[in-house]
């Protein structure tokens, strides 16, 4: 309809091609993982009475198109031909299309009455036109499919010509609805196909824009805010001039008083049912829901991320959200355990007390409140200490907590310098766990901190830190979808995600290849503003991060062979570095070792598959890795060996999903369990037995 619309006001005509079936599970799988409605019909029969609903809007609109109906099923091509005659309309009007090699003898049976039938065939490459080829014949030939009810399993003419009707239960959401309620289920990302999507981001990106004075953001201690004498400005880095927040500064006296009242307070805290704990991360997960337009602004803003990313950012926050309530309810139970006559044995955990929550600005939606909610859930008190960059997105995050009922003296909010109040805290002897996300050199801090300050228990340090990851491609590798997974993880939100690709492993022959097809993608990404939707590569965090990234890029074009930079456009005066790749880098080089958190992909070529894993795992660190291959016997190799935190084969490496694939990294990388995954709320709690003597007086009560 839209199309016809945009036809009559251009008063020219265009050949419309009328298809159907063609990527079905594509286009059904994509939109299940994504939890979107089915955008295709699920049965076949609602398919052919599709087709044929707009056969006849097609020749309805023939002064304005030229449709071809292009189908092997002899009912859907009869029907457009036999309506087209109702019409009155010629032979040359329309026209049929049907594969070179198929369905020959109806072919012919339509020339000979005079149709235009035109015989189409792939060009170009072999092994692609291979892979259409097989792809068409496992539809023609798939169990629904019109050839093959007619020319194998030999379907009474009858039947096979019978007017399809729409099915009643075929519908967009029946899967949805279909699935196990209270089961997890990701959240699903926002369709920015749709232009009223689009329109709502938009303007909430320019409301929080146009704010005439920035948001305060200050230190909560037992649910009062507290404004300091230190502040700092929180600028946006697309535009270092667009002052978004004040923050005020916790200093160690509020830091004092926050961990007294939550050493007070966890008493009653860890008493409360986990089903209540539950229950309030659900109703936080909601009011992300209705905020989620005012949480992407502020990631898209205060963190630079481009418009997908920061709806990844809130999407995660609601997964960590709705996976740890539903994890907590799962483990926060007394279970019996190996149970003898006249002896009773029970297991449960107890919480283990005041949690530090240190968390990073790159998923500043995300990242806190998965660590955060993890600690509240399992019955600890908590401190949030975001970073310095993304305070504005971590108040509104802990706003949402209050707002969805959580007790004030559950929890403080303390922004403030890592270096001053995070490293006063860690040492603090109230604290009992310190749950940490960020770079190598501070983790490593916070753990040596940990074990040389115990508080009543041996503080526990969950540190989620840095990673150099690789991805690697082999001679056999499908180039398309290799070069758009590299470029994705390398690149994406300027590589400033942990789980970035900086490493590019190349197998064999094709390394010229994908030198030129990199290369050329580099240079073809967009560069821009991430309030603006074309973003694809944004600016890094702030000033020092791209001072730090530049000086790399400028000691690595001594040493090695500058493939190719982004152009950064004039008009940009945020803090951007351009996409850059290097090859030819000799061994050992710091831009093969060294974690730069920003938009730089170092190439190595190796002669063999198993070079390529050994290439990969020469770093400190082993958090995500990629490999993009078709052989089996390779994908299963590096299954096994490839022995990093998060492996990613024939995919990009990065955008793990809460439940689907927990994430976390080995090495360097980490010490914790992955988080959101099943291992993670135990980290936060401490297991205890009971055991009972039930034997009295000779007598044993029934097990
Ligand atoms: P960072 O280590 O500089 O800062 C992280 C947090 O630590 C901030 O809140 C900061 O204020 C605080 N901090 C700094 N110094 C401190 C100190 N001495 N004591 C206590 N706290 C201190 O890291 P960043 O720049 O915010 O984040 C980027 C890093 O995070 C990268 O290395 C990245 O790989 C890592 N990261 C890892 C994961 C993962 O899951 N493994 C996820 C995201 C980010």
């Amino acid at each position: 309809e839209d199309l016809l619309i945009w036809l009559k006001q251009r008063g020219t005509p265009i050949a419309v091609r009328l298809v159907k079936g063609a990527y079905w599970d594509t286009e059904t799988v994509l939109a299940m993982q994504r939890d979107w409605p089915i955008p295709v019909w699920q049965s076949k029969q609602s398919s052919d009475a599709n087709f044929e609903k707009l056969s006849r809007t097609l020749l309805n609109n023939n002064d304005l198109v030229m449709p071809a109906f292009a189908s092997h099923n002899i009912r859907s091509l009869t029907h457009a031909v036999t309506y087209a005659e109702h019409l009155g309309l010629s032979k040359r009007d329309f026209e049929l299309q049907t594969l070179y090699g198929m369905g020959e003898e109806f072919k012919e049976a339509f020339v000979k009455r005079g149709y235009l039938v035109r015989e189409y065939a792939p060009v170009g490459e072999l092994i692609p036109g291979m892979g259409y080829l097989v792809r068409r014949l496992l539809e023609n030939t798939s169990n629904e499919g019109f050839v093959r009810k007619s020319l194998h399993d030999k379907t009474d003419p009858e039947t096979l010509l019978a007017i399809p009707e729409f099915d009643p239960a075929d519908s967009a959401v029946a899967y949805i609805e279909s699935r196990a309620k209270g089961a997890f289920h990701n959240e699903p990302l926002l369709d920015f196909s749709s232009s009223n999507v689009r329109s709502d981001v938009a303007a909430a990106v320019t409301s929080l824009r146009a704010k005439k004075k920035p948001t305060l953001v200050a230190p909560i201690v037992s649910g009062a805010e507290i404004v300091t004498e230190q502040e700092i400005p929180s600028v946006s880095p697309e535009d270092p001039e667009l002052n978004l927040a004040r923050v005020f500064l916790a200093d160690v006296s509020h830091c004092q008083a926050a961990v007294t009242d939550l050493n007070d307070y966890f008493g009653e805290w860890s008493k409360t049912s986990v089903k209540e704990r539950a229950g309030l991360l659900r109703r936080v997960a909601n009011v992300l829901r209705e905020k989620r337009l005012q949480f992407i602004a502020a990631a898209v803003l205060e963190a630079g991320k481009p418009w997908l990313e920061a709806d990844g950012d809130v999407a995660e926050a609601i997964d960590f959200l709705d996976y740890y309530a539903m994890e907590a309810e799962r483990i926060c139970i007394t279970v019996s355990t190996g149970n003898f006559p006249g002896e009773q044995n029970t297991y449960f955990y107890e919480p283990r007390g005041v949690t530090l929550v240190i968390s990073p600005w790159n998923f500043p939606i995300a990242i806190p409140c998965g660590m955060f909610a993890a600690a509240l859930v399992t019955g600890n008190t908590a401190i949030l200490k975001p970073a310095e960059q993304t305070s504005l997105c971590a108040s509104l995050l802990f706003n949402a907590f209050l707002e969805a009922g959580m007790p004030p003296r559950a929890a403080a909010f303390l922004p403030g310098i890592g270096e001053e109040i995070g490293s006063y805290l860690a040492k603090h002897e109230h604290i009992s766990t310190i749950v940490f996300t960020g770079s190598r050199q501070v983790g490593m801090e916070l753990i040596r901190t940990g074990a040389s300050h115990p508080s009543l228990h041996v503080k526990r340090v969950i540190a989620e830190m840095g990673g150099k990851n690789a991805i690697i491609i082999d001679d056999d590798a499908e180039l398309d979808e290799a070069v758009k997974g590299v470029l994705y993880s390398a690149f994406g939100f300027q590589g400033q995600k942990c789980s970035a690709c900086s490493r590019l492993i190349v197998v064999g022959e094709n390394y010229e290849r994908i030198l030129e097809r990199i290369s050329e993608g580099v240079r073809s990404l967009t560069i821009a503003a991430p309030s603006d939707p074309r973003c694809f590569v944004g600016p890094v965090i702030d000033e020092a991060a791209r001072d730090k990234i530049m000086r790399a890029i400028d000691n690595a074009k001594k040493d090695c062979v500058l493939l190719a930079e982004g152009d950064v456009p004039d008009n940009l005066n945020g803090y951007f570095v351009p996409p850059t790749i290097f090859a030819g880098i000799p061994k050992g080089h710091a831009i093969l070792r060294e974690e730069l958190f920003g938009p730089v992909l170092a190439i190595t070529h190796v002669a063999t598959f198993d070079d390529a894993i050994s290439a990969a795992l020469d770093s400190e660190y082993a958090l995500t890795g990629g490999v993009f291959s078709r052989s089996p016997s390779n994908i299963t190799t590096a299954a096994r060996a490839f022995n990093v935190g998060n492996l990613y084969i024939n995919r990009a490496c990065t955008g793990a999903l809460v439940g689907r694939q927990p994430f976390g990294g080995a090495r360097m990388s980490g010490v914790g369990s992955k988080a959101g995954g099943p291992d993670y709320l135990s980290q936060f709690l401490i297991p205890r037995t009971a055991t009972e003597n039930t034997m009295r007086r000779g007598f044993v009560p029934e097990l």
